[in-house]
């Protein structure tokens, strides 16, 4: 009889991806700063990305070669950094196919364009109208909606989770009703790497009446979106979470239902007219832009998603896929290590719980070797609530990480298991 496999003589699946070795860690300078003394193995990917030097150069080069205020100068420079703007809203079209850059809208980042939605086309809400949201949604895509609930009456509902992590799709369909005016739902769920059937889930809500907003920050940097083909009403995302600055990101809005939302803020930009009688706003996207906006941040982006479709989402999804399958094999071997969500499609995120070490302490542990992951709630009380645990330790991939970083998780982890004696 063979003798039972132990971790240590347990071969590799004959499935597991090989995890090769990006030639583009290189474009990345921060990754070759040493962090207490150690080689840094970035795992925090979730929270925020690196940028690339073709990122950091184009912010450079704006306020360098192109810096000017946009839309309203008859000068040369003006005009360019127009130009300059508007070619990256173009970008951020491309990238999310969607049909015109009309349909993009620059703001801050996922958070302010749920609240526009919220703002705006949540006007429209009356008492005993019903927004649904699941059981894993960020705060980002919990908490404007109650803001308007109480403004409007609505009724804010939740659809349920399994145990793995994947909503569960029963009680989707039984949350949906005549009153559903829109479902707001994660791509990608930041603390446990799910990605949701988001096409499946927009022909129910559609089928039912409502209007599917999708919250794309943990997406739009790991595989390819397409919202004519998903289908969605809202689209939203932020730069830095695709290797872009902070203080910018876009909100696709469907074009048919951006001609009809009012404005959220006022002031310069967003107008056609102003008299004291009264004032009439601008077409399109600028009407949801008052004031000056991220020029430089948006340029920025622009050359951030160049950047990655240069690469190609394809070729980076297969990365992170190996990424992720070696990293949850190795960490599964280890005694005492449970995985937390572990739905049958995951992108990018590996939350997990050692015994009898919190998830802050292991944090703290793995900085002191230079491996920084996320300990917590990861903004998302309403489902560790669910799963009955303060928080998790989470470990989320990008392009530029390599088997030197898992190498380095696990044995920042086993240190942590040795330092507590467990
Ligand atoms: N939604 C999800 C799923 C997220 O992971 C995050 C950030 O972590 C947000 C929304 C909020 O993004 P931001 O803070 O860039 O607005």
């Amino acid at each position: 009889m063979n003798a039972p496999l132990t971790a240590a003589v347990r071969p590799a699946p004959l499935d597991l991806p090989v995890v090769a070795e990006p030639a583009w860690v290189a474009d990345f300078p921060i990754l070759a700063r040493p962090v207490r003394n150690r080689r840094l193995a970035y795992l925090d990917n979730g929270a925020t990305t690196q940028k690339p030097q073709a990122v950091i150069q184009a912010l450079a080069d704006f306020y360098e070669q192109s810096n000017a205020n946009i839309h309203r100068g008859v000068h040369w420079l003006s005009q360019h950094a127009t130009d300059l703007y508007e070619q990256a809203r173009s970008r951020v079209a491309g990238l999310l196919n969607a049909p015109d850059s009309d349909d993009v809208i620059f703001v801050r980042g996922t958070t302010e364009a749920i609240n526009l939605v919220a703002q705006t086309w949540g006007q429209t809400l009356g008492p005993g109208d019903e927004i649904l949201v699941t059981e894993m949604e960020h705060h980002s895509n919990i908490v404007p909606w109650q803001l308007l609930c109480a403004r409007t009456g609505a009724i804010l509902r939740h659809a349920r989770i399994t145990d793995a992590g994947e909503l569960d799709l029963d009680d989707f369909r039984a949350c949906l009703g005549p009153r559903t005016r829109l479902v707001a739902i994660a791509h990608v769920s930041n603390a446990l790497g799910t990605v949701n059937p988001v096409a499946e889930l927009i022909q129910l809500a559609h089928e039912a009446g409502a209007l599917v907003l999708v919250d794309g920050a943990q997406a739009v940097a790991h595989d390819t979106v397409d919202v004519q083909a998903l289908g969605c009403d809202f689209y939203a995302f932020s730069g830095h979470k695709i290797y872009g600055p902070t203080g910018i990101g876009a909100l696709y809005v469907r074009a048919s239902i951006l001609q009809g939302l009012p404005p959220w803020q006022g002031g310069g930009d967003m107008i056609h007219t102003v008299s004291f009688a009264g004032s009439t706003w601008a077409e399109g996207p600028q009407r949801f832009e008052a004031g000056t906006p991220n020029i430089a941040g948006a340029t920025a982006l622009g050359a951030a998603i160049e950047y990655v479709r240069g690469i190609g989402l394809p070729v980076i999804a297969r990365h992170e896929s190996a990424l992720l399958a070696e990293a949850t094999e190795r960490l599964c071997e280890l005694p005492g290590v449970r995985l937390v969500g572990t739905a049958r499609h995951k992108t990018g995120v590996l939350s997990f719980l050692v015994d009898g070490i919190h998830p802050h302490d292991l944090g703290t542990i793995l900085d002191t070797e230079g491996v920084a992951i996320r300990a917590g709630h990861h903004c998302a009380m309403p489902l560790m609530t669910r799963l009955g645990i303060p928080g998790t330790a989470r470990a989320s991939f990008a392009l530029y990480n390599t088997r030197a970083d898992i190498d380095a998780l696990v044995a920042g982890v086993r240190k942590a298991q040795k330092l507590f004696g467990v």
